[in-house]
């Protein structure tokens, strides 16, 4: 809930998780009848009431598309609802742990590693101020498991966390932020940017960023002839015995006519270039129009 809907009233907050419910699943929900069970009984009420609140009539318009009944029971008969959330056991500390949800086999694979990193040896023989040693695990501060520096272990763990059709092939930082929540080692970023550039998935599928191109923008039609001229350069080619290695396209968009002349790569390039093309745009235009 937002600040102002802290504000309502109790039974406004009740009926304003209807509400949200009803607008969260209306796809499943509109065509069929529905029974909504509440623990506060004056909503039973609701469409029957004759003095609505301004928010309350929005509300009662938007459940108007549903077919629905709003029944009441007591919140002592209404165990199951709150089973999960009332069970003392259930705290935070074992959220986290559960989270930590490491599988047996990598685990074994891990431990036995330990032993060939040396980083890692250093660490469960001497200690280590970042890190801690648990049932010969090392574990961060944090409690992530530290993972020794082994392709396949790593490939496997990133793998695990990206490419299973349950991650749904995610991008770095998105896989990165999975990863980080139970595994470190160091550089664990750059491994897992290079296993999702290696992944045949991600590259097969990958969607693009950029913006539709649009439809295509033909140009005007020329009215007339030599009123839209386009011109091209062809450069680089043997010397002739003037000089020229280079040779001016120009092309008539209405006719279509095309005008050639040669040209050295020195006149473009010292910024003759402008004064000369319009000289030989005016002398092609006379050559097609004084004939
Ligand atoms: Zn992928």
């Amino acid at each position: 809930m937002n600040d102002a809907e802290r504000n309502y009233a109790v039974h406004e907050q009740e009926l304003l998780a209807i509400v949200h419910a009803l607008r969260e699943w209306r796809h499943y929900l509109l065509g069929n009848r529905i029974i909504v069970i509440t623990d506060h009984r004056s909503l039973q009420y609701l469409a029957t009431q004759d003095k609505l609140s301004a928010r309350q009539t929005r509300w009662s318009e938007f459940l108007q598309q549903f077919d629905y009944e709003i029944r009441y029971r007591p919140g002592r008969d209404n165990q199951v609802a709150d089973s999960l959330s009332r069970r003392p056991d259930h705290t935070l500390a074992t959220i986290h742990q559960s989270s930590l949800n490491i599988d047996g086999e990598v685990l074994e694979m891990i431990k036995a590693e330990y032993d060939n990193d040396p980083a890692t040896k250093q660490i469960i023989t001497n200690g280590h101020s970042n890190y801690k040693v648990t049932n010969a695990m090392i574990y961060t501060l944090d409690d992530k498991l530290y993972v020794p520096s082994n392709d396949s272990i790593i490939t496997r763990i990133i793998a695990e966390h990206h490419d299973t059709p349950l991650n749904g092939h995610l991008g770095e930082h998105k896989t990165f932020e999975r990863v980080c929540r139970s595994y470190f080692w160091p550089g664990m970023r750059k491994s897992i940017r290079q296993h999702i550039q290696r992944c045949q998935s991600c590259q097969a599928n990958k969607g693009s960023n950029q913006l539709p191109i649009g439809l295509l923008q033909p140009l005007d039609i020329p009215g007339k002839r030599w009123e839209t001229v386009s011109m091209d350069l062809i450069t680089s080619l043997p010397t002739t015995r003037r000089g020229n290695d280079a040779i001016i396209v120009f092309v008539d968009k209405f006719s279509k006519m095309v005008h050639l002349r040669g040209n050295n790569n020195d006149m473009h390039s010292s910024g003759r270039c402008p004064h000369i093309l319009r000289h030989r745009c005016q002398a092609a235009w006379h050559s097609s129009t004084h004939r």
